[in-house]
């Protein structure tokens, strides 16, 4: 059993590929479901984006999807998601543009610390400000905010901060750790997401060390490459599946209309 819920479309604005040309290569590719989850971001944090999504309205864009899903003769299931920014203090703007959309799973994502995107090449001298523990510590911080928000199914990208290979010299478990717990408390999946070994970090997100935490703590898992274009969707899904399964996962979770369920890997 194999999905890829974490695929950009040309809605996102910094991806291309429509919908059904996503489809055509998870068929190719064996998996089961590919779920569309494109950006939304808050309004105030538009402006910051060089490459803003490309719809007007959310509804415009989950029509869309459905409007895809009927044309499908194949047997995939094509998943209703999204991708929204999390920022803090922003949780009433975010539930009242999901208010009265169906979706299969939302996907919250720290992109930002305060107004920095931090993922952005364009703003990575910003790192040098920084002492890699204090960012680590403020990244978790938002991470288990965004988790305790309960706006979310999964947390995507668990640890991106990494992105660029900025990281603490010093053990910084317990951080892991009280992320984990969190993660458990609030009953929310994380991704593991493959688009890291393409960064210059070359890990997946979450680390290993990391995503053991999770595992120990019962944090359920879904799984994404995060492709911006269609030829990227499931890649390295067999790395992916190898590093759950050294840590002991032997289930991925489903969606189906924000209700979960487990399947065997
Ligand atoms: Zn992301
Ligand atoms: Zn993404």
């Amino acid at each position: 059993m194999s999905v890829d819920y974490h695929v950009h479309t040309f809605f996102s604005g910094d991806a291309r590929g429509r919908i059904l040309e996503y489809v055509k290569i998870a068929l190719i590719k064996k998996l089961e479901d590919v779920g569309i989850s494109d950006h939304f971001i808050p309004g105030r944090m538009i402006g910051r984006l060089d490459e803003p999504p490309v719809y007007k309205k959310l509804s415009d864009y989950v029509k869309k999807i459905n409007e895809a899903k009927r044309k499908i003769k194949s047997a995939i299931g094509l998943k209703v998601g999204v991708e929204v920014d999390f920022i803090p203090g922003l949780e009433n703007e975010i539930k009242n543009v999901l208010k009265g959309l169906i979706f299969d799973y939302i996907i919250g994502s720290v992109h930002f610390i305060e107004e920095w995107p931090f993922d952005h090449p364009k703003y990575i001298l910003e790192y040098q400000k920084w002492d890699p523990v204090k960012l680590y510590e403020k990244y978790f911080m938002v991470v288990q905010v965004c988790a305790k928000s309960k706006i979310f199914d999964v947390i995507g990208h668990p640890d991106l901060i990494k992105k660029f290979g900025y990281k603490p010299k010093t053990d910084i478990t317990d951080l892991y750790v009280a992320t984990a717990k969190v993660f458990k408390e609030n009953d929310v999946c994380i991704e593991v997401n493959t688009s890291g070994l393409r960064h210059p970090c070359r890990e997946i997100y979450p680390n290993k060390r990391f995503l053991k935490m999770c595992y120990e703590e019962g944090v359920q898992i879904t799984l994404g490459s995060d492709a911006h274009t269609p030829e990227s969707v499931g890649m390295d899904f067999d790395k992916a599946l190898d590093l759950i399964k050294k840590v002991g996962y032997r289930h991925i979770t489903i969606f189906n209309g924000r209700r979960k369920q487990l399947k065997e890997v």
